[in-house]
This record gives structure tokens, C-alpha cells and sequence, in this order.
């Protein structure tokens, strides 16, 4: 599953942005992964600028 490093993430929005599925959710302070949609393509694990991601299996 994806995991938000929440200690890292900066909310600057750019993984949901860039997600093809809609599975990222952000609030102020508080990062949502519907876990029913996200597919671990990894693309929003490449692109974070802070690193504040990672799929863990
Ligand atoms: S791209 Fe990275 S830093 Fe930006 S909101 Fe997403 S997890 Fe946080
Ligand atoms: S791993 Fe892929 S499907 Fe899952 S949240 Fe990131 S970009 Fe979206």
C-alpha cells in the first residue's frame, strides 16, 4: 500500500495532481490514500519533491 511520510510532505498537492486514478486525498495537515482506487502504479512516488513517499507491500 502507499504510505504518506507525513513528517516529510509539504502538501504541495503535486501527487494528487499527478495520480491517473483520483486516489489521493489531501486535507490541510492530513494525506488520504483510497486505497480502494490506488492501483500502486508508483508514479506520485516519483514525482514527490519532499520523498514523503513509498509502497510497502
Ligand atoms: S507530492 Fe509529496 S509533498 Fe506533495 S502533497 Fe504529495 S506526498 Fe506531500
Ligand atoms: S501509486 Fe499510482 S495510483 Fe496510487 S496514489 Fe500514487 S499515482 Fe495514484
Amino acid at each position: 500500500m502507499l504510505i504518506c511520510d507525513t513528517k516529510k510532505c509539504d502538501f504541495c498537492g503535486a501527487c494528487v495532481a499527478v495520480c491517473p486514478f483520483n486516489a489521493i486525498n489531501l486535507y490541510e495537515n492530513h494525506f488520504e490514500v483510497l486505497e480502494s482506487k490506488c492501483t500502486e502504479c508508483g508514479i506520485c512516488v516519483k514525482i514527490c519533491p519532499t520523498k514523503a513517499l513509498k509502497i510497502e507491500k
